[in-house]
């Protein structure tokens, strides 16, 4: 007889790994409201607050206005509206690269990218944190996957020398695949490190850039901010996260923008995003590099100071991202369901999205947010953490 899902559930409920969704009646700012209560919110990827930015929602509305609710067919059939195309072009200007293309989702990127570009005898390279999204696009290409621990430069370097050696006298490509900020941990990758590496190997990085955009630097990225942009060859991330909307997108060569166009399984075989987001991106983009981008990243880093600065087990990382290390899941539901009753919202991140024991909660930081609701947030921890 076939497996019962209520069976898979109970599993999923013993190993305390089970998950539901929770129901909000507000925008997704600082302050949500949960079953009628308040409760201040300290998980969202919204790290300049631009999800709620009057500018932006405005033109958002415009181009509603202009462009209509819908897009009626994928970018290949009914034809590009001009905002997609401005918006690529901003988006490369600021990677400093020939082209770029946006998908409906930093998820599609990566698949639509990876499986575009890898193919079975080519070998991908990828750092053990990488995101879920790369994980499943490297396995969906069929090309033989490597990993490395975390960050871990002599063992990529080996990985290399073997995959150059595997793949002579074939005109395979070998890719390494990183985040620049990662997701849950918040720290950066030896940028510099790996792109000597690639260099000397003769492969090709993919940087995604999804938790680094809006953040770090200039808020274009850490390619950017380390003045490497002109070695990544392809350059990705999300507009969902500090940008405040939704949707992805990869720089890169005219020619491997071309390619994409015309392989990529993501882009070909999915509806437009609406012209009106673009248009919206557009806005947000263009006022997070400008003056009060900056401005939103010193509120931002001000927040991180007073928070780390307060509470020793979490450390300062690059990035609004802060990881409070709890071990096992049921440890980290604890903590979570105790932050909860104290207003606070900041869900436990547990296997398989991170490494078994080391179920954490993962805080992040938004400029949005007020010295007040972080002091808030000081009090309890102290109150909850000694006695852990
Ligand atoms: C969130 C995330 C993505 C996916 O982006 P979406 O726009 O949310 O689909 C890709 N890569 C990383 C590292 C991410 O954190």
């Amino acid at each position: 007889m076939s497996r019962d899902p209520e069976d898979e559930l109970q599993a999923l409920r013993n190993d305390h790994l089970f998950r539901k969704l929770r129901t909000i009646d507000s925008p997704q700012q600082t302050e949500l409201i949960i079953d009628g209560n308040h409760f201040v919110n300290f998980s969202s990827n919204d790290y300049l607050g631009l999800s709620q930015n009057p500018d932006i929602i405005t033109a958002y509305k415009s181009g509603l206005d202009q462009w209509g609710a819908g897009s009626g067919a994928s970018r290949l059939i009914c034809g590009t509206q001009r905002p997609h195309q401005k918006l690529e072009h901003l988006l490369a200007e600021l990677k400093s690269c020939e082209a770029a293309l946006t998908f409906s989702s930093g998820y599609a990127t990566a698949v639509g990218t990876i499986t575009a570009l890898a193919k079975k005898g080519d070998i991908l390279i990828l750092d053990k944190l990488c995101h879920a999204s790369l994980i499943d696009g490297a396995r969906l290409s069929g090309a033989t996957l490597r990993i490395y621990p975390h960050n871990d430069i002599d063992r990529l370097n080996s990985h290399l020398l073997w995959a150059v050696d595997k793949i002579s006298d074939t005109d395979g490509r070998i890719i390494i695949i990183t985040e620049s900020v990662f997701s849950m941990d918040g720290d950066l990758c030896p940028l510099n490190q790996i792109v000597s590496l690639k260099e000397k190997y003769g492969a090709l990085l993919l940087l995604d850039e999804a938790h680094a955009f809006g953040v770090i630097g200039k808020g274009i990225g850490l390619a950017d901010d380390l003045d490497l942009a002109d070695q990544v060859d392809l350059q990705m991330g999300t507009l969902s996260k500090a940008i405040g909307l939704s949707g992805g997108y990869l720089c890169s060569s005219r020619s491997i923008i071309d390619l994409l166009i015309n392989r990529s399984r993501s882009f070909i075989y999915s509806t437009a995003p609406p012209a009106a987001t673009a248009e919206a991106a557009l806005t947000a983009v263009n006022l997070m590099v400008g003056d009060e981008g900056k401005h939103l990243r010193a509120r931002a880093q001000a927040n991180i100071q007073q928070l780390t600065t307060a509470i020793d087990q979490i450390e300062e990382t690059s990035s609004p991202i802060l990881p409070l290390i709890v071990g096992s899941s049921e440890e980290a539901m604890d903590l979570s369901g105790q932050l909860f009753e104290d207003g606070f919202l900041i869900p436990a991140i547990r296997y398989p999205t991170v490494p078994r024991n080391e179920a954490r909660l993962r805080i992040t930081l938004s400029a949005a947010h007020t010295g007040e609701q972080i002091s808030r947030l000081i009090s309890s921890l102290a109150k909850l953490l000694p006695s852990r």
